[in-house]
């Protein structure tokens, strides 16, 4: 849908992603599209479906091109299994258990997938998810053009409080809200917490908010739990997200033979966003700031998974050695986040229990390490290398996480921006910022200072 419409919803004039930059070439919804045509081509062969627009869609959500509320992908797409995040995993596991003879239908305990089953089966205990999240208030959207600074804040209060009142549960969503879990402690792995129906968020923004939460309170793969959310008769039900791959796995993963170059059935034509990558090397994956906007940790988890210097080093001389085009410069080396590298928790255990959505956010978890040293390190490895000029840094850098760490705010500065550092005008904003779950600009002086 993004390669075809703008942010106003108008019709593209190219597609940055084809060749020749032209457009009209993909159908709108392509996933739901392409399951189709290979359902009809091929009736009988498994449908998987996987990618960031079916990991996205896994559950009811909000859909910004019809401005409504659409349902899991999964039943549109009829699609047997969808695999969220990043599935190495779960593609192994399937395609195995496929070859030894199971159905598609048998497979239901592959983590990182969601399917459609009619009941929860009888060994597994069900909770109410308002009974692990309060459904709140919705705040009043303040008019874009009314300037916030004019307004008193207890006039910007007072509105948003008189708007929570207007924003009614129907008696039947009305739950009884309990604190406690309860005492018999219940089995994790055999627990599936109900999250509002289809039917229900739907109408109503406030559950619509809590299911989301919820979602996102799931998302350690150290304690989530499956979900389930009923669609009219049909139960769609979501596996715990895959277990993030090691080192040794991520580096397996990026060592293969790829290509690193656009299919030979795309011919000579120019593809600009292949143009755009072929010199970035991707380090780690997964983000641990649970901003309220991306869908980062809801794809790719709060875990950061990263590959080995090695296997990064050997990427970039792989990119000097074959990629066409190549004159010295790495266009980026980074990742979702410039600058979480190497970055966790600093004990596995409290990481595998911790419920919190983001390790900075309102303020860096004393339990998070923010030595940057291994970053600051494979720069400088990766500068001396032969053929290389220049190494340039184009992710999102979390100033907040960069100022713990003097010694690679210098080496950035120094060596790895290609001309400014520059800030999105909306992270500038103190209303914004907070909603967005982000560090106010104090972080940003801060920043400033540093540099
Ligand atoms: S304890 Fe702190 S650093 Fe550790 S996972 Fe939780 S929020 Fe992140």
């Amino acid at each position: 849908m993004i390669n075809r419409y703008t942010a106003d919803r108008k019709i593209r004039s190219d597609d940055a992603y084809t060749p020749g930059n032209k457009a009209g070439k993909r159908p709108d919804r392509a996933s739901i599209v392409y399951s189709q045509r290979c359902r009809e081509a091929y009736k009988d062969v498994p449908l998987v479906l996987g990618g960031i627009e079916a990991s996205l869609r896994r559950i009811a959500h909000y859909d910004y091109w019809q401005d409504k509320v659409r349902r899991s992908i999964l039943l549109d797409s009829r699609a047997d299994l969808l695999l969220y995040g990043n599935a190495e995993r779960a593609v192994v596991e399937v395609a195995k258990r496929l070859d030894a003879g199971q159905s598609i239908n048998q497979i239901r305990d592959v983590r990182g997938t969601a399917f459609v089953r009619k009941d929860t089966p009888e060994d597994w205990m069900e909770i109410d998810s308002t009974r692990i999240d309060r459904p709140g208030k919705v705040d009043k959207i303040i008019n874009p053009y009314v300037n916030t600074r004019d307004l008193p804040q207890c006039e910007i209060e007072q509105s948003n409080a008189a708007s929570g009142e207007t924003v009614e549960m129907d008696a039947e969503d009305e739950v009884q809200i309990l604190h406690i879990e309860p005492r018999v402690r219940l089995d994790r792995s055999k627990t599936v917490i109900r999250i509002p129906s289809f039917e229900k968020v739907s109408k109503d923004p406030v559950l619509y908010a809590h299911a989301s939460r919820v979602l996102h309170l799931e998302t350690n793969p150290g304690n989530a739990r499956a979900l389930v959310q009923l669609h009219g008769d049909q139960e769609v039900w979501l596996n715990p997200p895959p277990i993030p791959l090691t080192t040794e796995e991520m580096d397996a993963v990026f060592d293969l033979p790829y290509a690193r170059v656009p299919h030979p059935a795309y011919g000579k034509e120019e593809i600009p966003a292949y143009k755009m990558i072929r010199f970035s090397v991707n380090i780690m994956r997964g983000c641990f700031g649970g901003c309220t906007f991306c869908s980062i940790t809801e794809h790719e988890g709060r875990i950061i998974q990263n590959r080995s210097k090695t296997s990064i080093l050997r990427e970039i001389e792989v990119i000097r050695d074959k990629v066409p085009g190549f004159t010295g410069v790495i266009s980026d080396l980074g990742g979702p986040t410039a600058n979480m590298y190497r970055i966790a928790c600093k004990t596995p255990e409290i990481e595998s229990a911790c419920r919190k959505p983001s390790c900075v956010f309102p303020g860096i978890c004393p339990n998070l390490n923010t030595d940057h040293s291994a970053l600051t390190q494979l720069y400088r490895e990766a500068r001396q290398l032969k053929g290389v000029k220049k190494i340039l840094i184009a992710s999102g850098l979390r100033y907040d996480l960069a100022v713990e760490d003097p010694e690679y705010v210098r080496e950035l500065v120094t060596h790895h921006v290609g001309g400014y550092l520059k800030i999105a005008p909306e992270h500038t904003e103190r209303g914004p910022l907070d909603k967005m779950m982000k560090p106010g600009i104090g972080s940003y002086d801060a920043f400033k200072k540093n540099v």
